[in-house]
Formats: structure tokens, sequence, C-alpha cells
């Protein structure tokens, strides 16, 4: 496993648009990287060079194929038989490589109109809070989306809310209450997380209640074609007529027909075929359409939406893997039936969640709803622990794992404040134009090893495991005797927290305030050890007692007492002062399985 989150203390300082789509404009040059401008304005002190730009890939920097990446979660199984990391050897350091499920090996990014990004993401089905492999969904894309934009692309971000389905007709029943006011508070429930996980908004969140006659118009068009049919006000869409269903999943019909589980409607002319258009039923909310009364069914509305805004052919489909099948068979079936150039270049899949190793599920009573988890972590907390992984491997979600997220993320934090508190005090205009050879090299290697590693199918943990090196180096400048007399200090850490905010930006891991964020996982930190501030405060004032009477037995016992629950005791010339740190019972189970 890869050490993602090493223990590092230290002591604690208070403190739509829808834009026409032409295949034939691919292949396109691809856009300057931003992150390469990061290095160009110092200059290394000592030999006076000006660096214009990023520089090649040397053969001491990190490779992509090496170990840490291979650890970091390459993909699975299948994804590593067929990766193209031979080819990534072969092309320059700029471009994109992304897995896509439809060819099942890492392609080459390159959009159908130049500059520009189409990116439908499957939303949720609001009728309840959403939980943690959610999260994990909207984190990852957000990533995506972000890092899109940082390489210059202009992206149309669609994400979609299902407010009409099953789950919400039997939940609103359950609640006596109208089943699109019952969505529609389960939608915002879900913005409100995504606020607190710091995804940004879609540029477009179409709902299917609002989109029946697109929806409507699709199912017309399928039927015109030939590949549906009406039973009764029943619409099914035939899975005979599309000779290609089944090649994103890789599963067969017959497959679909042995694995038969649910009761099968007789009426139907393949067990397989699905409902485009439910006829109304006594009670459930209902639309006018040319087969009578009724709804859509699930799998229509994303073809209908993505199609409304991003057209028939566009970049990025993307969803948790648990979609692939069968609902985005599915939808490349219906857009394909509808329309038969409907193209989609990359269908891009996350892993699931499991909760301790096994499937998190309701009925386990492992399952935890984004709130429950955020109430007890900070939620940047929880996103540094789901970008942690590479967005295609399983993720395993503990308690221990969120602890050493806490921790990573206060030290994160703790030395950026540090550095911007000395920053500070310092003119921007009196600091010179150069840094020292060495802090340059950190850096470069740094935004060296970021570039590639997102480049790569978007391996964020390689991405987090290197911002070790400069936050290293901005402590050593701030708290080191040897740093604190190095030239070109203010110089360095300026450069230094520059890089850092870069990167950490593009992860969606920049806060607006380092000291709010701070209080904030202080808080959190008290509430997981059930104590308050005024509680730790006391003991340490005990525990001052007890050393100045040289009762070190007790003195040491407070402080053990308080590890164990998290609370972390610092002491300087200045007193004691305490900091979050990760619980010693959980730091000796980090222990045990490494
Ligand atoms: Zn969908």
């Amino acid at each position: 496993m890869i050490t993602l989150f090493q223990c590092c203390y230290k002591p604690f300082l208070p403190l739509r648009k829808t834009f026409l789509l032409s295949p034939s404009q691919w292949p396109i040059p691809l856009h300057r990287h931003k992150i390469s401008t990061a290095t160009t304005r110092y200059a290394v002190n000592g030999p006076r060079v000006r660096f214009r730009s990023f520089g090649s890939t040397r053969q001491s920097q990190p490779s992509i194929n090496d170990e840490r990446s291979k650890t970091a979660g390459g993909g699975g199984g299948e994804s590593n038989k067929n990766n193209s990391n031979s080819n990534i050897n072969k092309s320059s350091s700029s471009e994109l490589w992304l897995y896509n499920t439809m060819s099942k090996q890492k392609e080459v990014f390159r959009p159908k109109v130049a500059g520009k990004v189409g990116m439908y993401v499957c939303g949720v089905t609001a009728y309840d809070l959403s939980h943690i492999g959610h999260a994990r969904v909207y984190v990852c894309f957000d990533v995506l989306y972000r890092y899109l934009r940082h390489l210059g692309y202009e992206v149309n971000y669609v994400r979609n809310f299902t407010d009409v389905d099953d789950k919400i007709i039997a939940r609103a029943r359950e609640l006596g209450e109208d089943p699109i006011s019952l969505s529609r508070r389960y939608c915002e429930e879900f913005r409100r997380d995504m606020v607190y996980l710091n995804c940004l908004s879609p540029s477009v969140e179409p709902r299917v209640s609002e989109h029946m006659p697109q929806i409507i118009d699709m199912i017309k068009q399928i039927l015109d074609n030939g590949c549906a049919y009406n039973i009764d006000g029943d619409v099914y869409f035939s899975v005979d007529k599309f000779s290609d269903y089944g090649q994103l999943s890789g599963r067969k019909l017959e497959d679909n027909r042995a694995g038969e589980r649910v009761a099968v409607d007789s009426r139907k002319k393949n067990p397989a075929d699905f409902a485009l258009w439910k006829s109304a039923k006594e009670g459930e909310p209902f639309w006018e359409s040319p087969w009578g009364p009724g709804r859509p069914g699930w799998h229509i509305e994303c073809s209908a939406m993505s199609a409304a805004y991003l057209g028939y052919l566009f970049d990025i489909h993307g969803g948790g893997m648990d979609l692939i099948f069968p609902h985005h068979e599915n939808e490349i079936a219906q857009s394909c039936a509808a329309c038969k150039k409907s193209n989609v270049s990359y269908w891009i899949h996350n892993g699931f969640v499991t909760i301790d190793s096994e499937k998190m599920s309701k009925s386990l009573g492992n399952f935890f709803t984004i709130r429950q988890v955020i109430d007890l972590y900070h939620p940047l907390a929880l996103r540094l622990f789901l970008i942690g992984t590479h967005y295609r491997s399983p993720i395993n979600y503990s308690d221990v794992l969120l602890e050493k997220a806490s921790d990573r993320v206060f030290y994160i934090y703790q030395t950026l404040h540090d550095c911007e508190e000395v920053l500070s005090h310092h003119n921007e205009e009196d600091r010179k134009d150069s840094i020292p050879p060495a802090v340059f090299s950190c850096i470069s290697k740094f935004n060296e090893e970021v570039l590639l590693s997102m480049l790569d199918d978007l391996h964020t943990p390689v991405s987090i495991s290197a911002l070790s090196e400069p936050l290293k180096t901005i402590n050593d400048l701030l708290h080191t005797r040897q740093g604190k007399k190095q030239e070109l200090r203010i110089e360095s850490l300026a450069a230094l927290e520059k890089a850092i905010k870069n990167v950490l930006a593009i992860l969606g891991l920049m806060p607006t305030s380092y000291s709010e964020v701070l209080q904030q996982l202080m808080e959190k930190a008290l509430k997981r050890a059930k104590l308050t501030e005024d509680q730790v405060l006391q003991k340490i004032e005990e525990r001052t007692s007890a050393r100045m009477s040289k009762e070190y037995e007790k003195s040491d016992s407070i402080r053990k007492e308080l590890a164990a629950v998290g609370i972390a005791l610092m002491d300087s010339p200045d007193g004691t002062s305490w900091r979050p740190a990760v619980p010693l019972s959980m730091q000796e189970q980090q222990i045990s399985a490494a």
C-alpha cells in the first residue's frame, strides 16, 4: 500500500451554452499547459540562468511508470493488461491520457472540437441524502473538470438530476409527500454536499421533469426507426435491433438472458428489452405522451438530456462503474437508435467504495452518508481521502484512513498558514527575482511529477505524494536554524507556496482561508475525542503543574491519555499547545497493517 499520509508533526502556532460539434475537426494539437509557467519567472541564484519553459523530461525525473505510479492504483487488472504505458513513453509529456471503458485502454484525449469539451456525468436519483459512493463519483469528475479547464479547455459540463423514478415515488409515498417536491428537496441537499466537498458547479444541471418534450421526441424517433415497440402504453426498446448491444460492458445478450433474476414481462419480445416509457399507474405522477399518460424509463433521460445540451456527438460520458451495465449500455443503444451518428469519444468510470473491505450497503449497516462522515471529519479531509486512490481503483473507507487524511490536510494547511504569516511581514515589491538552485530544482521536480501523473489518467495519488517535498522545504525554511539563515528565504517561500497552491487548486483542495480550515479541523478532532477545548486546556494545565513538581509519571500519563484520543501536545519555550493527530491506537493499527 502506498504511503500517502505520512505522519508529519510540527509545532502548532496559533493561529449553457451548446456548441457545434464536428468530428471532422479532430485530431487537433493540444493546448500548452498552464502548469509549466509556474517556475518561469524565477532565476536560479548562482548560475544566473532564466528558465523559460518547464523543460523536457530528464532521465533523473520520476517516470510515470515507476513503482509509485503502479502502487498508486493503476486501475486494476484489466486496465493494467491493456494499458498504453509504452505509448506514453513514446509520446511527448504534454498529452492527456484517459482510460476509455469502451476500448479498455488508455487513449490520448482529443476533443471533437478544438479547445472545447462536452462532458456528461450521470447525476443522482434525488430521494435521500447522498452517500460516500456518490461523493467519490462527483469528486473524481470534479478533478477531471478542473484539470481540463486548467489545460485551457472550455468545458461544457452537464450533470443531471433524476427527479422522476420508482425509488422517489416509493419514498414520497412513505413520507406522504409529493414526489417532485421531495426530489427537489434532495437535489438541494446534494448541492449542499457538493459545496462542502469543494466541487465546482457544472455548467448545467438538467432535471427529468423539465425535459419531457425532449425525452418524448427521442422515444418517437426510436419508434420511427423501428427499434422500439409499444404495448398498451408501455414502450420498450428492442435490443435485437441494435447489433452493437453489449459493446461497452462486454456482455452478450445470451448472458443477460441466463442471468435474468427479476420477473420478466411476458409481453417483451426479448427479456433484455427495457422500458423507454412506462404507462401511468394509480397515484403516480404522469405526463401526456403519444402513447398515453405515463413517465419515462430511467435510461432514456440521459440520452435525451445529453443530446439536448451536448449534441449526439460529444467527448466524455462518465459515472460510477456500476452504471456501465445496464445504464450506459442502454444509453448507447437508445442514442444510436435515435441518431445513427451518435458517438461519445471517451467513456470514463470510477471504482467502487467499500467499507472496511466490505461492500457498502444499507442492509449490512455499513452505509455512510456524506453528512455522517463530515459530521466528524472535515470535508476537505474526505476529499483528500477520496482522491488519495486512483479514480478507477476500488477505495476502502475506514476511520483510520480518514484520520490519516485529516492529519495530512492539517499538516498541509498549517504549513501554508505559517508560510503566509511569514510572507505577510515582507513587501512583495522588495523581493528579488531569483531563488536558490536547490529550491528551483525542488519546484521543478514537483511540477513535473504533478504534470506527468495528472496527464497519465489523472494519477492524483502521485500528485498528492509529490506535495511532501516542497512542504518539507517550506518547513525547513520556517523552522530550522539553517533554513532561517538561508539566502533568498522569503523569495523561496513565496515560490514554493505559489507552486503548492497551483496544485491544490487543480485537486480542489485549496481553501479560502487556511486558519478557518485549521480551526474547523481542530473542532472536528475535539468532537471525535469527545472533549471540549476547555477540557483539553485544563489537562494541559494539570500536566504543566505535574512537570513543575517533577511528577513525570503523571505528566506522561496525561500526554498519553490525550494522544489516545487524537490530541497531540506540543511543548515549546512559550508553553504547551495542542493539535489534532491520528489517535495512538490507530497509529498502531497502521503499523501492524504495514
Ligand atoms: Zn445516466
